[in-house]
């Protein structure tokens, strides 16, 4: 097999598709390499950011500006901000395409990067931004303890990006309920690299594991919460997925899953289990847009 072909009067590996737009990309790449003493893994590499980056640029567009940069710019500091006596980076051959004459705005491909793992709301996160906040404080006057729960955005460099992402900081959410009250409780949800997995805002509460130890399944010891294996609800679905979810080792839960495979215990002690879930009436979700909102 050939590992080369020719077109136009060039050869091109047999990597770069007999596309014009691959072609073009390719002989602007390799005049580069040459000039800046690159090699053909640099090309190879580049081309695929090149092909991202470009993906609407029309090929007439690029090969009359890459000749113009080749014949003008390159090796020189021609530039208005740029100095191209050493290799342009692809993000500044690209700053520079776009100051160019008859670049069309709708040709930049907004690429955000992936959203951190703290926000995301697509596994391969491509979608997120949010944060999800718990507040709980007492109102002074009417001595009533209140609970609210927002959304604000993430301080990632992918929600700094997303134009579609709108709202709050959620730091700022935060410091705004921490400056306003004094008895309060505030929690964000954020990636747990231990237990691989993001843990809730809600779930960090005190409300929460007050429930959990008025059912008597979770233990109060030295000031930190541990279960207490010998109840029933560590012996369900539900109550081996919450000890997997917290990082808690059940010390039987292979016999536990094997049993609850075959069916032999916890169908009847889960479904007591399942009817306690808490309703969502004591909280309220909002996507503040301003500070204001939040009064
Ligand atoms: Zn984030």
């Amino acid at each position: 097999m050939s590992i080369t072909y020719r077109a136009n009067g060039r050869t091109y590996p047999e990597w770069i598709p007999n596309e014009k737009k691959d072609q073009v990309i390719f002989k602007f790449l390799s005049l580069m390499a040459d000039h800046y003493g690159k090699s053909m893994p640099w090309i190879r590499k580049t081309y695929q950011v090149y092909l991202r980056k470009f993906a609407k640029i029309p090929v007439e567009f690029l090969s009359k500006n890459f000749d113009d940069f080749c014949g003008n710019y390159m090796g020189t500091n021609q530039g208005d901000n740029a100095d191209y006596r050493f290799i342009p980076s692809p993000a500044l051959i690209y700053s520079w395409l776009i100051g160019q004459s008859g670049f069309v705005k709708r040709w930049i491909v907004t690429d955000f990067g992936a959203f951190c793992l703290s926000c995301r709301s697509a596994a391969d996160g491509k979608e997120g931004g949010f944060r999800q906040i718990y507040i709980r404080y007492t109102e002074p006057e009417k001595e009533e303890i209140k609970i609210r729960e927002y959304v604000g955005t993430c301080d990632c460099i992918a929600t700094d990006k997303a134009s579609n992402v709108k709202g709050i900081p959620y730091m700022s959410v935060i410091q705004h309920f921490q400056s306003k009250y004094e008895n309060i409780e505030a929690f964000h949800s954020y990636w747990c690299e231990e237990t691989e997995r993001r843990v809730s805002a809600r779930e960090q509460s005190s409300q929460t594991w007050q429930r959990r130890l008025d059912a008597g399944y979770v233990l109060e010891k030295n000031d930190s919460y541990c279960p207490d294996w010998n109840h029933s609800y560590w012996s369900t679905a539900v109550g081996l997925a919450l000890a997997e979810m917290l990082g808690w080792e059940h010390p039987n839960r292979k016999e536990i899953e094997y049993n609850l495979k075959r069916g032999i215990a916890g169908a009847a002690v889960e479904k007591r289990w399942t009817g306690q879930r808490r309703s969502r009436e004591d909280g309220k979700v909002d996507v503040p847009r301003s500070i204001s909102s939040l009064l």
